[in-house]
């Protein structure tokens, strides 16, 4: 059984093939697979940790390519549920010149994940939950989420939380609030951008706003900052560690690659006390995997693996 099991999304990113056009102006759009907590999963996978997506794909033959994406990166599909009903939901990402993008939502992102659908035996069994909120946008699936990130909580398990933040899927800004904070308070483990961070707390200042957030349960959170790398914090400690200087065409999947590298850091160090050393050598090695995902188009495709990872954090980083 997986020692990670991600929570969420399964879906196609359309992404236009030719870097700088957007939505008005992309005449041709490439099919990849994609979802943030897939992403992680494949993410994890990569870097040589055992990893299952939980989740519902589509009987479609999109919902097919996707499962076997998940198989052929070694992601335990097991906990996959079928659905005939839903179909497989869709992203058209647009690239900006900047490699910097904008996202346009079709279908159900969960394709209908319910409570129904959750295996607490293999939550009992793996070292890890890791959610986003976009899986607490309809309501079963946050019903579904919720439960089984307790259960995790329940068992002493670490619950690592990536705020991702996708407005245009939200009823209302004051609703993503909500949830994401909800998730927040669910999590030992919470990843947020700067914008994120603004979004939530209005604090500009990465471990003033983060320590705002913290609540009894929370081990550590990071806050990203795209190619500057990202500020580490917790009670005790705080450091900004800098990321990898590369070409970047494409930042789809950075934050996840980022997920799956940090991720991974705390699981080969389970019981370690989380010193600033430690943080910083885990985010360093979580930095070159966002860093490398930027190099390639697409989430899952562009997500690094191990070698190549340990390869970059050798050079310096950018500063
Ligand atoms: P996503 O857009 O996937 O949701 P995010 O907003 O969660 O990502 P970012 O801050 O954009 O996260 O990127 C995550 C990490 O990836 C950064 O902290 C950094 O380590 C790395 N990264 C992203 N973009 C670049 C870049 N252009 N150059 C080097 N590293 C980068």
């Amino acid at each position: 059984m997986a020692d990670a099991i991600c929570m969420g999304e399964l879906l196609i990113d359309f992404v236009p093939v030719t870097t700088g056009t957007d939505l008005l102006t992309a005449t041709a759009f490439q099919k990849a697979p994609g979802g943030a907590p897939a992403n992680v999963a494949v993410g994890l996978s990569r870097l040589g940790t055992s990893s299952a997506l939980m989740g519902r794909a589509s009987e479609d033959g999109f919902g097919r390519f996707l499962i076997k994406t998940l198989e052929d990166s070694g992601v335990d599909v097991s906990l996959m549920r079928r659905s005939r009903r839903t179909r497989t939901p869709l992203a058209f990402v647009s690239l900006a010149e900047d490699a910097e993008r904008e996202f346009l939502f079709y279908g159900d992102p969960s394709a209908g994940f319910c409570p129904e659908d959750v295996d607490f035996s293999a939550i009992a069994k793996a070292k890890l939950v890791h959610f986003g909120s976009i899986g607490l946008i309809p309501e079963a699936s946050c019903t579904a989420t919720l439960q089984a990130v307790d259960a995790a909580r329940g068992q002493g398990l670490h619950v690592s939380f990536d705020a991702n933040l996708r407005l245009d899927l939200w009823p209302t800004a004051d609703s993503a609030r909500e949830a994401i904070r909800e998730g927040i308070e669910r999590a030992t483990i919470v990843k947020l951008s700067d914008d994120e961070l603004d979004f939530l707390t209005g604090a500009t200042d990465p471990v003033e706003g983060a320590r705002s957030l913290m609540h009894a349960g929370t081990a550590l959170m990071v806050v990203t900052h795209g190619r500057h790398g990202c500020t580490f914090v917790t009670r005790e400690v705080a450091g900004k560690v800098s990321s990898f200087k590369v070409d970047p065409v494409d930042t789809t999947g950075a934050g996840d690659a980022f997920m799956a590298g940090l991720l991974t850091g705390l699981l080969e160090h389970p019981n370690a006390p989380l010193t600033s050393d430690l943080l910083h050598a885990m985010c360093l090695f979580a930095n070159a995997a966002g860093a490398l995902a930027t190099t390639q188009r697409g989430g899952i495709p562009g997500l690094p693996h191990r070698a190549d990872v340990t390869a970059l954090v050798g050079k310096d980083p950018a500063g």
